[in-house]
């Protein structure tokens, strides 16, 4: 497998990048992290801006994984609704998640604003509405919302979404104005840029092929190919990249492909008529369609970045320009006869229920995986909380600890054929409008 960047809009347009060294030898530190995506990088700058020793292994580079490949979309809340948590673990609980549902893009633009990270942050996110049903669960949805404190959520008729979007294809949705976009790799090599200011250490190329759990009384340690890491506490935060590591995690959780295409540059007048406000959108079907425009890729103009499908067990598809353009031309016929100039895949984690995992092996191993699609957001509270709980403030780890972890059913041979059928059948509701 390779251990660069794959060719992607993000990787072209990436700021320099500082390589960082593989781990050779033997270290000691108070926290070893594994995995430099969002979870791993927010974990470890705010256990660094608490005084902590901490050491990033990467197996591949800063952002490879699924931070350094996405949609880029700032999303409020879980793959899940708040109310469905409610209904799983009790009012108390669902209060203290539904209150982290709101923080990850806060955190976000307190990193960029503290750090000074350039990541073309732009404001605002749309959910887009087919049917009349998807509309009732917007509305519903605002309210739920606004239950919780949250009020920026603002419901679009079918007029006014042809404002924001110019598609015939909806008929109505909401602006989340809390909602934005960024350019995720940028925002990843910032983290880790903020993170080596502060005394961190980040090794790149140090897969981590096996990890002693250690006991009460001796620490973990950490195996890469030429070195190893003495810690009192380790973080797994490897996602749907971490394999087969721990047996425990992968067992709960599925490894999903989604691609992303990015158009060639597109004059101003059409880039600007396509999304005016220059929102971000994001539809509401099971399998959904993602898209936004790019910053202004040195002065050549700004791009459609249009995602979608997925690949449940996540197989790299042959053709993904094939998969995703024609969605891309049944939301925006206008860009037939555009050109593409990158397309690329990159795996999410998807658990069961669609809530993210997080939790505790043993004494010392401490993880959080599994943001089933919806990841920037959360991953940077999950690095918060994981943080508090070493700190010993573990009152909102604890409320993760009660959302229950099911394990994927028709274990490894048949999990990924069911787990498919059961996605054909809630986007063929979606198609029925159902
Ligand atoms: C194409 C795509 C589009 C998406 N779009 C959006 C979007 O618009 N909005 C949104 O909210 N979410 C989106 N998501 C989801 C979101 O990107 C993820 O939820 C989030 O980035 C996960 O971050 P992470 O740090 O947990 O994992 P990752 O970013 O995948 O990072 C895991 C890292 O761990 C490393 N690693 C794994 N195993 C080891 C090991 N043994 N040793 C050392 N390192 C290891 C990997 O190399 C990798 O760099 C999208 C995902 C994809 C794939």
């Amino acid at each position: 497998m390779s251990t660069t960047h794959p060719r992607s809009y993000y990787a072209a347009s990436r700021h320099p990048q500082v390589a960082y060294p593989a781990l050779v030898g033997e270290v000691d530190t108070d926290v070893c992290v594994i995995g430099a995506g969002y979870t791993g990088l927010s974990t470890a700058l705010h256990l660094l801006e608490h005084g902590f020793k901490v050491t990033v292994l990467e197996a591949a580079q800063v952002g490879f994984g699924a931070s350094g490949r996405n949609g880029g979309q700032i999303v409020n809340s879980y793959s899940r609704d708040i109310d469905a948590i409610e209904r799983q673990v009790g009012a108390e609980p669902a209060r203290l998640l539904a209150a982290m549902a709101f923080e990850g893009g806060r955190i976000i633009r307190e990193r960029v604003s503290k750090y000074g990270i350039q990541c073309d942050l732009k404001e605002g996110g749309v959910f887009a509405a087919f049917t009349a049903k998807q509309l009732r669960h917007l509305e519903a949805q605002q309210k739920l919302w606004a239950r919780h404190g949250y009020t920026q959520l603002e419901l679009l008729d079918a007029a006014a979404i042809r404002g924001v979007v110019a598609t015939e294809r909806y008929v109505g949705g909401a602006v989340d104005h809390g909602g934005g976009h960024i350019h995720p790799l940028n925002l990843a090599l910032g983290e880790a840029a903020a993170i080596v200011s502060l005394g961190g250490v980040i090794h790149e190329h140090s897969p981590v092929l096996r990890i002693d759990r250690g006991s009460t009384q001796t620490p973990p340690i950490v195996h890469t190919p030429q070195g190893q890491v003495r810690a009192r506490f380790v973080v797994v935060a490897g996602n749907a990249y971490l394999g087969g590591l721990l047996p425990e995690l992968a067992a709960k959780s599925m490894p999903c492909g989604t691609q992303v295409i990015a158009t060639e540059p597109l004059p101003e007048d059409l880039a600007r008529s396509l999304l005016p406000q220059d929102y971000c959108v994001e539809d509401c079907n099971y399998l959904l369609d993602y898209f936004r425009l790019t910053a202004d890729d040195q002065g050549r103009g700004r791009r459609l970045l249009y995602g979608g499908g997925v690949v449940y067990g996540a197989r790299d598809p042959a053709d993904i320009e094939a998969i995703i353009r024609p969605k891309m031309l049944q939301t925006f016929p206008q860009l037939r006869g555009v050109k593409i100039d990158y397309a690329w895949t990159g795996n999410f984690l998807l658990t069961l229920s669609r809530l993210p995992q997080m939790g505790r092996l043993g004494d010392h191993i401490y993880y959080s995986q599994g943001c089933s699609g919806h990841g920037v957001t959360f991953t940077h509270v999950a690095g918060k909380v994981l943080a508090e709980a070493l700190r010993g403030q573990a009152e909102r780890f604890d409320a993760f600890g009660a959302l229950p972890h099911y394990p994927f059913p028709g274990g490894r041979l048949i999990r990924v054929p069911l787990t498919a059928l059961g996605a054909w059948y809630y986007s063929l509701r979606d198609k029925l409008g159902v």
